[in-house]
């Protein structure tokens, strides 16, 4: 081990190499901060007296899958500017924590492609200490803002970790910055966020979310005078999975081989908007050859794009009566999935027209 092994691996600098034990599967490193480098940790004065050390064990990037350990002894110095014995500085750890800051790095590194669990098990740690490391860097990240002058909120979640983890995301509509950020997602994780809520006195007119029960009910009960606004890119979300799901079934029924193979290449085609099918890629007419062979196929494409069409309206009234006859055209159309989507539709419709 050199000093400049110690710089580059784990980011310590400024030390002294001392020696290198092998300990119950652990690599421990022992390393010295020269006397001539101690400052008081208050006031940065050289005019210091030694006065012993304290002995610090930090945890740090493992090698080789054994656990490895720094130890330090922390000079602790006597300031004749400031009259106190302190320790000093130690700039490669958090004082309060028994892992170094590389290794704290290293866990985040690790948190992004794996669940808490396996970093801990990974690195041989407790699931808490993890946890505590992940809180802490967003809390770090999100320093909290005021929430005071919050007016119109989005409230989102999205996926970390290849889907492994999720965040519910917080939006301040006015200003695009984030307000919170919460751990996983559904109503649990939107708790601390009305509690901070209520404390800032906020008085939120609007809210867009996504259409799930889970977070209507907790903007409902959390925000009584707040209006719910779905927006257009959650409710064609809905819509697609929906077109994808009959789309699916449809495939699954067909019995003519050709059908099947018709169906199985439309699956994009469906869901993209009417304008951006390609006309190079022949993408009009696979669509129209699909849509011919399957009529209830058709009805739900064609009424999607119909859909698309609620957020062009001139006016609140006009939005009234299209989403009126949107509703009443899938209802009737005897196909469960636009059955289904005109209820979903219809039930939190102030939500849909909130958006006039
Ligand atoms: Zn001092």
């Amino acid at each position: 081990m050199s000093t400049s092994l110690l710089y580059h691996a784990f980011g310590i600098r400024g030390y002294r190499y001392t020696r290198t034990d092998y300990q119950d599967g652990q690599t421990i490193f022992t390393i010295q901060q020269g006397p001539e480098t101690c400052r008081c940790s208050a006031s940065g004065s050289s005019q210091i007296l030694s006065r012993g050390h304290v002995r610090r064990r930090s945890r740090t990037v493992p090698i080789g899958r054994r656990a490895t350990l720094v130890v330090l002894p922390i000079p602790r110095v006597e300031c004749q500017d400031c009259g106190v014995v302190r320790q000093v500085k130690v700039p490669f750890a958090d004082p309060r924590r028994s892992y170094t800051s590389a290794f704290e790095r290293y866990a985040l590194e690790l948190s992004r492609r794996m669940t808490i669990r396996d970093v801990a098990v990974h690195l041989g740690v407790g699931w808490d200490m993890i946890k505590d490391i992940q809180e802490r860097d967003r809390s770090r990240r999100y320093a909290k803002p005021k929430l005071k002058h919050l007016r119109q909120i989005a409230i989102d979640e999205i996926a970390i970790a290849k889907g492994h983890r999720y965040l519910t995301i917080v939006l301040d509509l006015e200003s695009g910055a984030v307000a919170f950020v919460g751990d996983g997602k559904g109503a649990k994780a939107l708790k601390p966020f009305w509690e901070r809520l209520r404390g800032s006195k906020a008085k939120i007119e609007a809210v867009a979310m996504d259409m799930s029960p889970a977070y209507r009910e907790a903007a409902s009960t959390d925000l009584p005078q707040a209006k719910i606004v779905f927006d257009r890119f959650h409710v064609m979300k809905l819509f697609n999975e929906e077109l994808s799901e009959l789309r699916r079934a449809l495939h699954r029924e067909a019995a003519d081989v050709m059908q099947k193979k018709v169906l199985k290449g439309t699956r994009w085609l469906l869901l993209k908007a009417a304008e951006g099918l390609d006309e190079e890629r022949d993408e009009k007419a696979k669509l129209k050859e699909a849509l011919a062979l399957n009529q209830s196929l058709a009805v739900a494409y064609y009424l999607k794009e119909d859909l698309r069409q609620f957020w062009e309206q001139p006016g609140k009234k006009f939005g009234t009566l299209f989403l009126d006859g949107w509703i009443k055209r899938a209802e009737s159309s005897g196909i469960k999935v636009l059955q289904q989507m005109a209820r979903t539709l219809a039930a939190p419709r102030s939500g849909l027209l909130a958006y006039y």
